[in-house]
Parts: C-alpha cells; structure tokens; sequence
C-alpha cells in the first residue's frame, strides 16, 4: 500500500505519532480532529496515501466514504447534532492542509456561523478525547 514517510495522517494511520482513534480497519482510518470546527469533527482517511481527490483510486473514495459515513453515524447517534457536512477539500484555494484524501464529518447546529473556510483553533484535548470515547462506543 503506497505510504509517504513524510505525511502526517500516515504517521497517524502507522500509529507514529498519537490520535484520538474512532475506528479502523484493513483500508481505513478515522480520528478526531485536533482542531475541532465544531464539537466532534472527526476525519476519516483511506490508509493508502493519495494525494487528493484526483489522484486517489474510485475504489478507495468509495472504501472511505462507506467508512465515513459509518462515522457520522455514530457522531449523529452521539451528539444529536441538527446536521451534519461531510467534507473533502483539494488544493490551497479550498484550503487543503493535509496532501493525504480525507473526509470531514462536521456536526452542524442552527446558527453556528461556521463558513466554508475556517481559521484552526485548537481544541480542547480532555474534551476531544472524551468525545472521541462516546463515538467509539456507537461504532
Ligand atoms: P484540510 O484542510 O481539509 O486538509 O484538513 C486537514 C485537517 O487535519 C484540519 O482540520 C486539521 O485540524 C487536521 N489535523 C492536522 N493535524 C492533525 C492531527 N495531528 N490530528 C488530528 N487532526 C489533525
Ligand atoms: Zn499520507
């Protein structure tokens, strides 16, 4: 399976570098983002390295994207949230930070302002972990 040594969700996927898992299996991974737009976003990634959405294989869009959606389930059941975006972003312009395919699942509430291109602040890490454990527990 192609791995870039230098990318972070890799080292994330390989277990290098820690993350509030939520779910893996032999083609994916999903996590919680460190710098939460809304309380329980998670990502979920293929754990082959792909750069974006037109360099990853259609096979490995759908593996993640069934995956993806079994996580916003789990979220949806967790947090109740009004709505939920799944989110894919490639290129600078859309603000693609991470050069590694992977899904948002962002829980959505009336008026919570959020818009398309965000600032990153980071979470809280006991909140982000504790979510994380209420997650795990509807997957
Ligand atoms: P994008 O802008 O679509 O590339 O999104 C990349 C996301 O990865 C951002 O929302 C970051 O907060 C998130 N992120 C970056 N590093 C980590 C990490 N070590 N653990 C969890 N999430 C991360
Ligand atoms: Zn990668």
């Amino acid at each position: 399976m192609n791995t870039d040594p230098d990318c972070i969700f890799c080292k994330i996927v390989a277990g290098e570098i820690p993350s509030f898992k939520l779910y893996e299996d032999d083609e994916t991974f999903a996590f919680m983002d460190i710098n939460p737009v809304n309380p329980g976003h998670a990502l979920v990634v293929h754990r082959a390295h792909h750069r974006d959405l037109f360099e990853i294989p259609a096979a490995d869009v759908a593996i993640a994207t069934r995956a993806a959606q079994r996580v916003a389930k789990a979220v949806q059941a967790t947090l109740e949230p009004a709505g939920m975006n799944l989110l894919q972003c490639n290129g600078p312009a859309a603000k693609q930070s991470v050069p590694h395919f992977h899904m948002h699942v962002i829980p959505r509430h009336m008026g919570d302002g959020l818009t398309m291109n965000w600032d990153l602040v980071q979470g809280d890490m006991d909140e982000i972990g504790a979510l994380a454990g209420k997650i795990r527990a509807s997957l």
